[in-house]
């Protein structure tokens, strides 16, 4: 069974995701971190983030270990790797690497903007997890300060909105729900209640096949 889980920043998508993988016992990938780190590479070597040509080779070049940092999951990476993911070859040197993930003879959950429209067209389950900006910017403050990031709410919201619209309006793999994703709005919803709503989601899709 492959689970693909889609939405924007903060809206709740990665918890949901690894709960998913942990309850069905299925690997999990975090797409974003592929971009994130692709961004990471870029920045450490002093490269512009829209040098097409030194992206991709970042972008193949990834390896594990450029997964490990904790400063893959900062503020700073998530705004640089929506300028990374706008690249159409950035995106093309990371879809085999996801498809290969997707096609685990298990099944898999992947969980980032494309993986419904994209990287896994034909998984059977397909969520889009979206909250209010307002509520995913609470969120990503509450975390921020819980990693020790010095944090200014109006700014944070100001990046979502602009990492939202960039990530929408972009030409290739935009940010948007499939035609047969389900919607999840977690606005109002805690960790529980938005893994219950997703549990429900993949077991009504699963007694439907
Ligand atoms: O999900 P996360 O916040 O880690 O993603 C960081 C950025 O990476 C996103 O804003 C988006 O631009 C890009 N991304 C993407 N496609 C994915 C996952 C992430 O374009 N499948």
């Amino acid at each position: 069974m492959i689970i693909a889980i889609d939405g924007p920043a903060a809206s709740g998508k990665g918890t949901i995701a690894r709960r998913l993988a942990a309850y069905f016992s299925l690997p999990h990938l975090d797409t974003g971190l592929l971009y994130r780190a692709t961004a990471r590479v870029l920045l450490d070597e002093g490269s512009k983030l829209d040098d097409v040509e030194k992206a991709v080779s970042a972008a193949r070049g990834l390896a594990l270990l450029d997964f490990e940092e904790e400063r893959l999951r900062g503020r700073e990476m998530g705004e640089a790797a929506s300028v990374v993911g706008a690249i159409p070859q950035v995106r093309a040197a990371l879809i085999d690497m996801q498809r290969a993930f997707a096609a685990r003879p298990q099944g898999a959950v992947l969980d980032g903007r494309d993986i419904g429209t994209v990287i896994a067209p034909e998984a059977r389950v397909k969520i889009f997890v979206t909250a209010s900006p307002e509520a995913r910017a609470q969120r990503r403050a509450l975390e921020l300060r819980g990693r020790g990031e010095k944090v200014d709410y109006a700014a944070i919201l100001e990046d979502i909105r602009k990492r939202d619209k960039r990530d929408a309006e972009r030409a290739e793999a935009p940010l948007r729900p499939a035609e047969d994703a389900k919607i999840l709005d977690t606005t109002d919803l805690n960790i529980e209640g938005a893994f219950a709503a997703a549990l429900s989601i993949v077991n009504g899709a699963e007694a439907a096949s």
